[in-house]
C-alpha cells in the first residue's frame, strides 16, 4: 500500500496526472453512455454502436495510461516499442469490445457483470502491455501481490460498472457506471504502478527506434481526440435522429395521415385541454360535426384514389379558411370537426359552420373530372349543451344527423329533443329484432296502372311495421334502421316470401313488384332464395318484379350484376327504383338488364311546377325508350301528371291517383275479379 501511495505522491508529474484524469472521466463518461445505448437497440444496429463503445473506452484507457505514464518519473531517460505500444491499444479495445458484448448479451444473468470484470482486466492486460512497451535506464521489478490486487480492482470496478449500467435503480446510474470505470482505471493503474520499482541501470541503452515523450503524447492525443470526436458525433447523430423519429411518431399519432389534419385522438386532447384550461367563462365554445353527403358515391364510382384527392383537397380549403380560435380535425371517413373558440355570440358559430359548408360545397376539380360533394354539419355549444369534450362531440353529431335528414338544411343546432329522437332510435332497433318473430309486420299493396288504358297491371309490395305502442311506423323510419343493423335480411325475407304468397293465391295473374335492399343483394344469396320462395308458394317467375335501386348496384357493380343476370335467367323481371335521385349515370343503364325504370316520385310532384322536373322526365322516357326499357312514373297524384305522362309515351303509373297502399283485404275483390272482366290483364 505505501508503495501505491509512494508511487502517487512522489513519482508523478502532476500536469500529467490532471490531463490523464480529465481524459479517463471524459472517455468513461463516453463509453458508458455509448455502451447504454446498446441496450436500447437490437440486431445490426445493437453490434454497431457495441463496437464503438469498444473502440471508444479501449482507447480511452489506453490514452489515460499513456499520457499518466508522460508524469511517471521524467528523470530516467526512457523511450516506448512502437509495435507493442500498438498492440496495446488493440489489446484494450479488444478486451472493452469482448466485455461489453457478454454484458449485453444477456437482460438478466451475471454475464453483465462477468463481462464488466473481463473489460476490468482488460485494463490490466492493456496496462502491463504498455509498460512491456517501455524501454528505460533501469532493472524493472515486480511485486506479484499488487499485480494481482491492481487485476483484481479492475476487474471488480469493471463488474460495478456494467452492473449499474445494466440494472439501474435510478436515472443517475450511468454516472455511477462512469465513475465505476474511472474508479476501474485509476485504482488498476496506480496499484500496477506501485507494484514497479525501477533500479537505474546504466548499462541499459533506450533503443534509438523507440518513440519519444513527445511523439507519444502527440499519438496518444490524436488517436483519443479522433476516437472521442467519433464516438461523439455518431452518439449525436443517432440522438438526432431519434429525436426526429420521436417527431415522426408523434405527428402520425396525432394527425392523419391522407389529410394531415389532426386526428380524433388529437381533437379531444385538444378539446380537454381548452375546456379544463384557462377559460374565458363570458365566452363559448362551439363544436362543428362535419359529414360529407355523397362521399360514399365517389368512392364507389370512381375508386378510392379520387376519393382521397376529394378528402385532400376539401381538408386544404378547409385549413385554408380557418381564422384565429378555429381548430380542425378529421375524425373519420368523410366525418371532420371543427372547433371555434372564444364566441360571445351564437351567430358567430353559424357564421363559421356556413363558411365550412361553402368550402366544402365548392366543386373539386381532378384532372379529369369535377367532383361535388354535399356537407350536413351539426352545431353544439360548451357549456349550454354539455359540460364535457365528449359529450359535446357526441351532441354535435346528433345536431349533424338531424341536419343529414333535414330536406331544408344543412345546418343544424343541437338541441335536447334530438336526445330524445335517439333514443327512440335505439329503443325501435332493439324491437325491431323481434318485429319479425312477433308477426309485427304487414305489406301494403299499391297499384300499379297501365297509363294508355288506366288498366290495373300489377302491385307493389310496401312493408309496414304494426308497433304494439307507435301504432303504424313507416318503412320510411325502419328501413334504415334495419339496413344498419342488419337486420334488413329477415325483413326482407319476411316480405318476399309474404308478397308471394299472397300474389300465388289471386285469381288474377297481377305482377307483384318487391322492393330489394342492398344489402339482400350484397350479402345473401337472393336467386337462391327466390328459388326457394317461388318452389314454396308456386308462384310463377314472370309475375315476380323486384325492384332494386342503383346505390345497391354501385356498391358491387360486378356481383349486383351477376345475381341479377341470375334472377333474370329465371324469369323474373328487374327494375331500377327511384330512378334520378341516385348518381344516375347513363353507363349504369346501358350495362344492367333493366326491365323497367321506376321514375322517382320527387319529379312528377314537380312537374306542374317546375320546367327542369318536365324536362327530366321528358328526357328519362325518350332515354329509356331508346335503350327498349319500359318507364313507370311514381307519385301520380293527378290526372293532369297522368295527360302529362301519356303524351310523352310513359308506360305504366303508381301512384295516389290510381291508389293508396293498402292492406291486403282492400285489394282482396280486384284481385280475385273475374280475368274475363279485365282483358287487359291476360298479358300481364
Ligand atoms: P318506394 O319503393 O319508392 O315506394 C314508393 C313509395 O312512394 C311508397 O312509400 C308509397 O307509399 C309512396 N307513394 C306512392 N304513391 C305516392 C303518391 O302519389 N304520392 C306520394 N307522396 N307518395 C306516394 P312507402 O310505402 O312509405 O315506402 C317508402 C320506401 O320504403 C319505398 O319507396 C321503399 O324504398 C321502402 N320500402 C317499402 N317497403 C319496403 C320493403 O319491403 N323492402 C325494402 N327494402 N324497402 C321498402
Ligand atoms: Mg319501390
Ligand atoms: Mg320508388
Amino acid at each position: 500500500m505505501l508503495q501505491v501511495i509512494s508511487c502517487l505522491v512522489y513519482e508523478h508529474d502532476y500536469r500529467y496526472v490532471l490531463l490523464a484524469a480529465v481524459i479517463c472521466v471524459a472517455g468513461s463518461l463516453m463509453s458508458m453512455r455509448l455502451f447504454a445505448r446498446t441496450r436500447r437497440t437490437t440486431g445490426a444496429r445493437r453490434a454497431n454502436w457495441l463496437f464503438l463503445a469498444g473502440v471508444v473506452s479501449g482507447s480511452a484507457i489506453w490514452t489515460t495510461h499513456f499520457v499518466a505514464m508522460m508524469g511517471y518519473m521524467p528523470a530516467l531517460q526512457h523511450a516506448y516499442d512502437p509495435a507493442i505500444t500498438l498492440i496495446s491499444l488493440f489489446l484494450a479495445i479488444g478486451f472493452c469490445t469482448i466485455g461489453m458484448v457478454v454484458a449485453a448479451s444477456t437482460r438478466t444473468s451475471v454475464l453483465i457483470e462477468f463481462g464488466g470484470a473481463i473489460l476490468g482486466v482488460g485494463i490490466a492486460v492493456m496496462h502491463y502491455a504498455g509498460m512491456s512497451a517501455m524501454r528505460v535506464t533501469a532493472q524493472m521489478a515486480w511485486d506479484p501481490t499488487l499485480v494481482a490486487i491492481s487485476v483484481a480492482l479492475g476487474a471488480f470496478f469493471g463488474a460495478v460498472a456494467m452492473n449499474r449500467i445494466a440494472r439501474p435503480v435510478t436515472r443517475f446510474c450511468r454516472y455511477g457506471g462512469a465513475l465505476a470505470l474511472i474508479l476501474a482505471i485509476v485504482s488498476m493503474h496506480f496499484t500496477g504502478m506501485g507494484a514497479l520499482t525501477l533500479m537505474p541501470d546504466l548499462s541499459i541503452s533506450v533503443p534509438d527506434k523507440g518513440i519519444s515523450d513527445s511523439l507519444l503524447i502527440l499519438g496518444v492525443l490524436a488517436v483519443m481526440s479522433l476516437v472521442m470526436g467519433t464516438g461523439l458525433s455518431s452518439y449525436l447523430i443517432d440522438n438526432h435522429n431519434e429525436v426526429e423519429a420521436v417527431q415522426r411518431y408523434r405527428q402520425l399519432a396525432l394527425h392523419d395521415a391522407v389529410t394531415g389534419l389532426p386526428n380524433r385522438h388529437h381533437l379531444a386532447s385538444k378539446l380537454g385541454e381548452i375546456i379544463g384550461g384557462d377559460y374565458d367563462d363570458t365566452s363559448r365554445i362551439a363544436v362543428i360535426a362535419i359529414d360529407l353527403d355523397r362521399f360514399k358515391d365517389i368512392n364507389d364510382v370512381h375508386g378510392h384514389a379520387a376519393g382521397d384527392i376529394v378528402l385532400k383537397i376539401i381538408a386544404e380549403r378547409l385549413s385554408a379558411c380557418l381564422q384565429d380560435g378555429e381548430f380542425l380535425a378529421r375524425v373519420g371517413g368523410d366525418e371532420f370537426v371543427a372547433v371555434k373558440t372564444g364566441l360571445y355570440q351564437k351567430s358567430q358559430a353559424l357564421e363559421f359552420a356556413a363558411r365550412l359548408h361553402a368550402v366544402v360545397c365548392s366543386p373539386v376539380e381532378d384532372a379529369a373530372r369535377v367532383l361535388t360533394v354535399g356537407a350536413s354539419l351539426g352545431v353544439a355549444y360548451y357549456p349550454d349543451d354539455a359540460s364535457d369534450a365528449s359529450t359535446l362531440l357526441s351532441r354535435a353529431d346528433l345536431a349533424m344527423y338531424r341536419a343529414k335528414q333535414s330536406a331544408f338544411t344543412s345546418i343544424c343546432r343541437y338541441d335536447s329533443s334530438m336526445d330524445e329522437a335517439n333514443r327512440t332510435r335505439s329503443a325501435m332497433s332493439l324491437e325491431l329484432r323481434h318485429a319479425v318473430e312477433r308477426n309485427e309486420l304487414e305489406l301494403y299493396y299499391q297499384p300499379q296502372n297501365d297509363v294508355a288504358s288506366g288498366d290495373l297491371v300489377g302491385f307493389e309490395a310496401l312493408v309496414r311495421w304494426n308497433h304494439p305502442q307507435r301504432g303504424l311506423v313507416s318503412p320510411v323510419d325502419f328501413i334504415p334502421l334495419a339496413e344498419e343493423t342488419g337486420l334488413i335480411l329477415p325483413i326482407g325475407e319476411w316480405v318476399l316470401r309474404e308478397a308471394c304468397t299472397q300474389a300465388a293465391r289471386w285469381s288474377n295473374p297481377y305482377k307483384i313488384a318487391v322492393n330489394v335492399a342492398s344489402a339482400q343483394i350484397s350479402q345473401s344469396d337472393l336467386p337462391r332464395l327466390v328459388d326457394e320462395i317461388l318452389a314454396e308458394t308456386g308462384l310463377p317467375a314472370s309475375r315476380l318484379e323486384l325492384e332494386i335501386t342503383e346505390s345497391s348496384i354501385i356498391e358491387d357493380h360486378q356481383h349486383a350484376l351477376s345475381v341479377v343476370r341470375k334472377l333474370k335467367s329465371r324469369g323474373i323481371s328487374i327494375a331500377m327504383d327511384d330512378y334520378g335521385t341516385g348518381y344516375s349515370s347513363l353507363s349504369t343503364l346501358q350495362n344492367f338488364p333493366f326491365d323497367k325504370i321506376k321514375i322517382d316520385r320527387s319529379f312528377i310532384a314537380s312537374i306542374d311546377t317546375s320546367a327542369q322536373a318536365m324536362a327530366i322526365v321528358r328526357s328519362t322516357i325518350i332515354l329509356a325508350e331508346s335503350l327498349h326499357i319500359p318507364v313507370l312514373a311514381e307519385g301520380v297524384e293527378s290526372a293532369s301528371h297522368l295527360k302529362f305522362l301519356r303524351d310523352q309515351g310513359c308506360h305504366e303509373a303508381q301512384g295516389y291517383f290510381f291508389g293508396k297502399p293498402v292492406p291486403i283485404a282492400n285489394i282482396q275483390s280486384l284481385v280475385d275479379l273475374k280475368v274475363i272482366d279485365m282483358p287487359m290483364l291476360k298479358t300481364a
